[in-house]
């Protein structure tokens, strides 16, 4: 069921702490944990507790939560002290989602080239 914990979600077990992960912010709807494999000084990714397999799914379902899940985007560039940065929803597999776990990308702490690949 939409929003439930599912049992091969690799950011439902980080969200439940069955796998390790550095974890930056946390609220009673969101995580917020370093990219695994970092595209910049700054990767930081945001997800909602809730289970939702992307950005559109979670903001149909839950748009209070994906509000809260932008609203941490801008907590996480301000603690990060980023002037310059950029919030990615990667959306589908030909835009690279891989994880199917909505998420927000947050980079920054280096020039980003525009348009991106
Ligand atoms: P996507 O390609 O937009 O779906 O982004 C998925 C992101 O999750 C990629 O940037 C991966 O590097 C990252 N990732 C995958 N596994 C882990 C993990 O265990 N911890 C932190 N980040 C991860």
């Amino acid at each position: 069921m939409a929003g439930e914990p599912q049992d091969d979600c690799l950011f439902c077990k980080i969200v439940a702490g069955q796998i390790p992960a550095t974890i930056v912010r946390e609220t009673e709807t969101t995580v917020a944990f370093r990219d695994i494999n970092p595209q910049a000084p700054t990767h930081v990714l945001v997800i909602p507790k809730a289970h939702h397999r992307d950005a559109a799914a979670l903001a149909a379902a839950e748009p209070a939560v994906a509000a809260d899940v932008l609203r941490e985007t801008q907590a996480v560039a301000g603690e990060e002290k980023l002037e310059s940065y950029r919030i990615v929803f990667n959306t589908g597999s030909g835009a690279g989602q891989t994880v199917w776990h909505a998420h927000a990308h947050v980079l920054g702490g280096r020039g980003l080239e525009w348009p991106p690949g």
